[in-house]
C-alpha cells in the first residue's frame, strides 16, 4: 500500500491509498482501499487517514473513519484516536496500520504488524523538509 494525507495551511484535508490488494486474493475482491471509511477517509472536522493491512478487517470494522469518529464524538486527539483503533483492531486478530493528520498537522502513524515505512514532509516558508522513518522509527 500507499497511502498519503495531506494538509494545506487553511485546514483543508485531503487523503489518498493505492494498493495491489492482498497476495493471492480471489478474482473479483475489493479490498478495503477504494472504500471511504474503510481504507481511506477525511473530513476537514477531524483528520484524513490511510490504512494498511488485512483489509477484510478494515471493511468490517470502518477502521478509518473510526479514528475521526473517536475525535468528533469521544474528544480524542488524533494520535490517541489512531493509536486506540490500530490497537483494538489488534485485539480482533488484524494486521493494520494507518496515517493520520489533523487539521492543524498533528498526525500519528501506528501500526501492529511487522513494520510500516512511514515518513512525512513539512513545508516550512516554501521549503519541503522531508523525514522518512524505518520500523524502529529511525530516520533513513
Ligand atoms: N488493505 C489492502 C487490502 O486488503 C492490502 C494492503 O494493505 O495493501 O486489499
Amino acid at each position: 500500500t500507499v497511502g498519503a494525507v495531506a494538509v494545506d495551511k487553511y485546514g483543508i484535508i485531503a487523503s489518498a491509498t493505492s494498493t495491489g490488494g492482498l497476495n493471492n486474493k480471489k478474482d473479483g475482491r475489493i479490498g478495503d482501499t477504494p472504500l471511504i471509511g474503510c481504507g481511506t477517509w477525511a473530513d476537514n472536522e477531524t483528520c484524513g487517514v490511510s490504512g494498511t493491512g488485512n483489509g477484510e478487517f478494515f471493511i468490517r470494522f470502518g477502521i478509518v473513519q473510526d479514528v475521526a469518529t473517536r475525535m468528533k464524538y469521544l474528544g480524542e486527539n488524533v494520535v490517541d484516536a489512531a493509536v486506540n483503533v490500530v490497537e483494538d483492531m489488534k485485539k480482533v486478530g488484524g494486521e493494520a496500520g494507518v496515517i493520520a493528520v489533523d487539521k492543524y498537522g498533528n498526525f500519528a502513524m501506528p501500526y501492529n504488524s511487522l513494520g510500516m515505512y512511514r515518513g512525512y514532509i513539512r513545508v516550512a516558508e516554501g521549503i519541503p523538509h522531508t523525514f522518512i522513518f524505518d520500523d524502529e522509527l529511525n530516520l533513513i
